[in-house]
């Protein structure tokens, strides 16, 4: 209860909270702080996990204070670069807990994606203080549910929507330039005053690092047969991409690749040489969504890349500035990086499937899980073309769709199990 006075000034239910915060890190230290031979480089992410709600949101209200905007986003097409550039906190807010479920499905109907009742669910209690802090909430409209459930989350908080396109010919183009040129000019309002092409250049410098440090971990965490951090750790280094301070962030997970250089040259490995790799592709895994991962690496696979928004698809692109010398350049060079994501939101969306065959062959992976939350119609229905790309690879690929109960646990558990065995 240490922070009771901030939760407080935040309007957050404290009590309910605290019951959050008593489940979340029984969760973790079972699934994280148990495990032995972790690199001592996660000591730092532990230790912001434990002050995700203290010492973070401490920050963000010192960033307030000073005038500057806090941005929460529930999408990885929301540019952060203009908000980071604006001296400004750009978060995610897409939930992956059960625990706010209940409440939201009072508003909403049962039977839409887990990732949206969570997070609605959260404005609900007030039990996240991420939410309750932000200046604005930016939505967008990739899907169906999310984009009416804005309308309801706007009778309780700020709201802003972003209309995403859902192709990528000219016309879109046209639509998603004009949509970052709105983003800017409301983070401008927020802020009081025009970004300056310097700070809109840094804000692009700072996350561009941040993505480098995060493709440095990709390429170290299974570069050849020594694997020297487990899936689980990697994904928990990646969700926690979305909340810390991005140069803070991008120098710690650089010290946790030299440190996993060192281990590879020193040949320690978390899993045996023979260990099934795998390759996790679908939809996003929010915090403390940790269920698929912590299955299949107790089955004794090694998770070595994640086909994901809190994988590859958050840091594969670096925006490219060269040749840019006005506001309008670099707004220009945001657009062209932002149009290269391949969520299934997009119609058609061939490259994603290319991308997966691709990332299969780099990281010689044994088998693909397909991970789908229910009710995720655009990921659900594109699972058929990629599990025929990679049937026709001769890849073998599970799918699995889940949301965030426990009760499936077990059945997944025994599929995934069969699944590895099957690979060995
Ligand atoms: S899966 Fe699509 S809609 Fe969801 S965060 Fe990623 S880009 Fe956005
Ligand atoms: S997981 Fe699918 S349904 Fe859920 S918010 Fe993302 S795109 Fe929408």
């Amino acid at each position: 209860m240490g922070y009771e006075g901030l939760y407080r000034e935040l309007d957050m239910d404290v009590e309910r909270h605290q019951e959050l915060m008593d489940l979340l890190f029984d969760v973790y230290k079972e699934l994280f702080l148990s495990r032995k031979n972790r690199p001592q480089g996660m000591a730092y992410f532990d230790g912001l996990m434990a002050e995700i709600h203290g010492k973070r949101i401490e920050e963000l209200m010192e960033i307030k204070k000073q005038g500057k905007p806090l941005v929460g986003t529930f999408c990885i097409f929301v540019p952060e670069e203009i908000v980071v550039g604006a001296g400004g906190a750009c978060y995610g807010l897409c939930g992956g807990a059960q625990f706010s479920i209940p409440d939201a499905e009072t508003h909403l109907p049962r039977n839409i994606c887990p990732l949206i009742k969570s997070a609605y669910g959260f404005k609900l209690q007030r039990t996240c203080p991420y939410t309750q802090i932000s200046d604005v909430i930016y939505g967008e409209t990739t899907c169906e549910a999310k984009k009416k459930t804005w309308e309801l989350l706007g009778k309780l908080h700020r709201v802003y929507v972003m209309h995403i396109p859902h192709k990528k010919g000219d016309v879109e183009k046209d639509l998603w330039r004009r949509e970052i040129e709105g983003f800017m000019r409301q983070v401008e309002e927020l802020r009081g005053s025009p970004i300056t092409y310097e700070e809109l250049k840094k804000g692009i410098e700072v996350v561009n690092a941040k993505r480098r440090a995060m493709r440095r971990l990709y390429s170290l965490r299974s570069a050849n047969d020594t694997v020297p951090i487990t899936g689980l750790d990697a994904l928990l280094v990646n969700q926690i991409a979305f909340y810390d301070d991005p140069e803070r962030y991008a120098a710690k997970v650089n010290e946790l690749c030299d440190e996993l250089e060192e281990r590879i040259n020193q040949g320690i490995s978390v899993f045996p040489k023979d260990a099934p790799r795998l390759l996790v592709a679908g939809t996003p895994m929010a915090p403390p969504n940790w269920k698929l991962h912590s299955v299949a690496e107790e089955a004794q696979a090694a998770v070595v890349a994640e086909e994901a928004c809190i994988g590859v698809r958050y840091f594969r692109d670096d925006v490219d500035t060269e040749g840019c010398e006005t506001v309008g350049d670099l707004l220009e060079a945001l657009l062209e990086r932002y149009m290269k994501i391949d969520c299934a939101c997009f119609t058609p969306n061939d490259e994603r499937v290319q991308h997966i065959l691709d990332m299969c062959r780099e990281k010689r992976v044994d088998g693909v899980i397909y991970y789908t939350l229910s009710f995720c119609h655009t990921y659900n229905v594109e699972s058929k073309k990629v599990m025929d790309a990679l049937k026709a690879e001769g890849i073998p690929v599970l799918r699995i769709e889940t949301d965030y109960s426990m009760e499936d646990v077990e059945q997944i558990r025994t599929r995934v199990e069969a699944f590895v065995e099957s690979l060995r």
